[in-house]
C-alpha cells in the first residue's frame, strides 16, 4: 500500500512528487498522458514565475518533471476513473468531522479510523493507498454554439500555442477576455495577419500587464460586448457570427480560425464519489488542500481557490504533502 498516491503530473502533481520523495512518503503519481506538465504545456510564455522569467511554458513543465526524475520519484501512465474507500467510519462513507468523532466509540473503531484507505481505480488496475492527492487540472471550456463541434480540429481549437501556427498570414479570432484568451491573441498576433479579441462585456479580466501588451499590438482588433454565435464554413472555418450584445447587431467575421478560451472546467469527476465539490466542480479544500474526508486532499486547479497560477499550483503540491504527513503521523 502506498502512503499516497498522487494523480495528475502538472505543476500541482510534480510538486506534490518531489516534496513527498523528500519527505521519505511511499508515492507513486498518475499521469493520463505520457507527457508530465498539464496546462503549463501549452503556454506559450510564462513570465510570472519567479526566476525563470519568459520561459516557455513547455519547458517550464519539463523542468519541472526533470527535477521528479532526478530525485526518483514514481510515475505510472493511468487513467483513473474512480477513488473508492477501503474501509469505512462508523455507518457512513464520506462525513464531516463532527460526525467521525461521534461515531468512533471504541479503541478498535478509533484504530480501523487511522487505518482506512482508498483504491484508486485506473483503467487497468486498483491501487491501494492510505492517503490521495488530487491534483487533475482542469480542461477548457466549451461555448456550446452551433459549429463549435462540427469544426473542431477543423479551425476551433482550444490551443493557440499547440495550433496558431496551422494559421500563419490568416485572420482568426479569440473569444475571451482572461489571461488565456489574452496570452493566446498576443501568441496568435505574431503570425496571423489579423486577431480579433471577442469579449462579451466592456471589460477584460486578464492581468493588466497582459491587457497593454495586447493593445500595443496593431493587428489586434477587440470586438467589446459581443457574443459569438456560430460558427461557419464548409469543409473548414470561414466565418463567424458574432453579435453586439448591446445594440443587438450581428455580423459575419471572416476568419480562418477560431480559438476558444472561455474558462475552464476542474477535472474532479473521479473523486465525486469520495469528496466534496462546489457548484462549479472545484472540490473544496483550503489553502492547506485538506478536503472534506480525511484522507483525501485536493492540490491546484482542480481546488476551488482564487488564484489560478502555476506558482500557486505548486504551492498547493507542497501544502499537501505537509497535510499528507500530519494526517499519516
Ligand atoms: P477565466 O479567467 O475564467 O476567463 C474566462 C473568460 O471567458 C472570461 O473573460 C469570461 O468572461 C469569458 N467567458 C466565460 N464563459 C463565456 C461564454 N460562454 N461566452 C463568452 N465568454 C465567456 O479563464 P482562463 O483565461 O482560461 O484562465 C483560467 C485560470 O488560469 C484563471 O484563473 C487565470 O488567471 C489562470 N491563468 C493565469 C495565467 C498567468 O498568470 N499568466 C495564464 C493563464 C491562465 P467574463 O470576464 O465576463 O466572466
Amino acid at each position: 500500500m502506498y502512503d499516497v498516491v498522487i494523480i495528475g503530473s502538472g505543476p500541482a502533481g510534480l510538486s506534490a512528487s518531489i516534496y513527498a520523495k523528500r519527505a521519505g512518503l511511499n508515492a507513486v503519481t498518475l499521469e493520463k498522458s505520457p507527457m508530465s506538465g498539464g496546462q503549463v504545456l501549452n503556454t506559450y510564455e510564462v513570465d510570472n514565475y519567479p526566476g525563470l522569467p519568459g520561459i516557455n511554458g513547455f519547458d517550464l513543465g519539463m523542468k519541472f518533471r526533470e527535477h521528479a526524475d532526478k530525485l526518483g520519484c514514481e510515475f505510472k501512465e493511468a487513467a483513473v476513473v474512480g477513488v473508492r474507500e477501503l474501509k469505512k467510519v462508523g455507518a457512513g462513507g464520506r462525513q464531516t468531522g463532527e460526525m467521525q468523532a461521534a461515531s468512533i466509540t471504541t479503541i478498535k473503531e478509533a484504530a480501523e479510523a487511522e487505518n482506512r484507505g482508498f483504491a484508486v481505480i485506473t483503467e487497468q488496475e486498483e491501487i491501494e493507498t492510505k492517503t490521495v492527492i488530487a491534483a487533475m487540472g482542469a480542461t477548457h471550456a466549451k461555448l456550446n454554439i452551433p459549429g463549435e463541434e462540427a469544426f473542431s480540429g477543423k479551425g476551433v481549437s482550444y490551443c493557440a500555442t499547440c495550433d496558431g501556427a496551422f494559421f500563419r498570414g490568416g485572420v482568426t479570432a479569440v473569444i475571451g477576455g482572461g489571461d488565456v484568451a489574452v496570452e493566446d491573441a498576443i501568441f496568435l498576433a505574431r503570425g496571423c495577419e489579423k486577431v480579433y479579441l471577442i469579449h462579451r462585456r466592456d471589460e477584460l479580466r486578464a492581468a493588466a500587464i497582459l491587457q497593454k501588451e495586447m493593445m500595443a499590438l496593431p493587428n489586434v482588433e477587440i470586438l467589446w460586448d459581443t457574443v459569438a454565435r456560430e460558427i461557419e464554413g464548409e469543409e473548414k472555418v470561414q466565418g463567424l457570427v458574432v453579435e453586439n450584445v448591446k445594440t443587438g447587431k450581428k455580423e459575419r467575421l471572416t476568419v480562418d480560425g477560431v480559438f476558444v478560451a472561455v474558462g475552464i472546467i476542474p477535472s474532479s469527476d473521479a473523486l465525486q464519489d469520495v469528496a466534496d465539490c462546489d457548484e462549479k466542480g472545484y472540490l473544496t479544500a483550503g489553502e492547506d488542500c485538506v478536503t472534506g474526508t480525511p484522507g483525501i486532499f485536493a492540490a491546484g486547479d482542480v481546488r476551488r481557490k482564487k488564484l489560478r497560477q502555476i506558482i500557486t499550483a505548486a504551492a498547493d503540491g507542497a501544502n499537501a504533502v505537509t497535510s499528507v504527513l500530519e494526517y499519516l503521523a
